[in-house]
């Protein structure tokens, strides 16, 4: 079925405020992001599962949000998984008896994306980080526990290309 949602354009700066608002009062400002404590926070539980999708969110009838992740995932795409699916839940595209994967390929995926690059790599706590110009992609990738693309992502978005170190 064929929704409003569908149609419209990604809202980009709500996922990033919203990442914004969680990082600092669901997970106390700290990097890396302890994602369990957000998901607790929010009332919700995550789970590994079979799946053929990397995850997926389902709400039961209490509205009570279980994410599910696809086993044998390395940490960083689990990581990213599970913040992808928090943002499903944080910006409310979840509705009762629904689950996050009828969203596929919509405007929904790529707000729960920027959310979740957002969440990882918190970019005021990345400006700070990256000031002193002494740091590398790899710095970024060991210090928010990400993958490579997504610490270059957010380099890039944050326009912070000019103050990583070569070396
Ligand atoms: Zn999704």
């Amino acid at each position: 079925m064929r929704t409003e949602t569908d149609i419209a354009e990604p809202r980009y700066g709500l996922a990033k405020a919203r990442a914004e608002e969680i990082w600092e009062n669901q997970a106390q400002k700290k990097v890396p992001v302890i994602l369990n404590d957000i998901v607790s926070a929010l009332g919700a539980n995550v789970s590994e599962a079979d799946l053929e999708a990397s995850g997926v969110t389902r709400m039961d009838k209490q509205g009570f949000c279980m994410i599910l992740y696809k086993k044998g995932m390395s940490e960083v795409r689990q990581r990213f998984t599970v913040a992808h699916e928090i943002g499903h839940i944080a910006l409310e595209h979840i509705t009762f008896d629904g689950s996050s994967s009828q969203f596929s390929g919509k405007s929904q995926e790529k707000e729960a994306d920027e959310f979740a690059g957002q969440l990882l790599i918190p970019a005021k706590d990345l400006r700070a980080f990256v000031k002193n110009k002494d740091k590398t992609i790899e710095d970024i990738v060991k210090r928010y526990r990400v993958s490579r693309p997504a610490a270059i992502i957010a380099i890039q978005k944050n326009r912070l290309l000019n103050k990583l170190s070569v070396n």
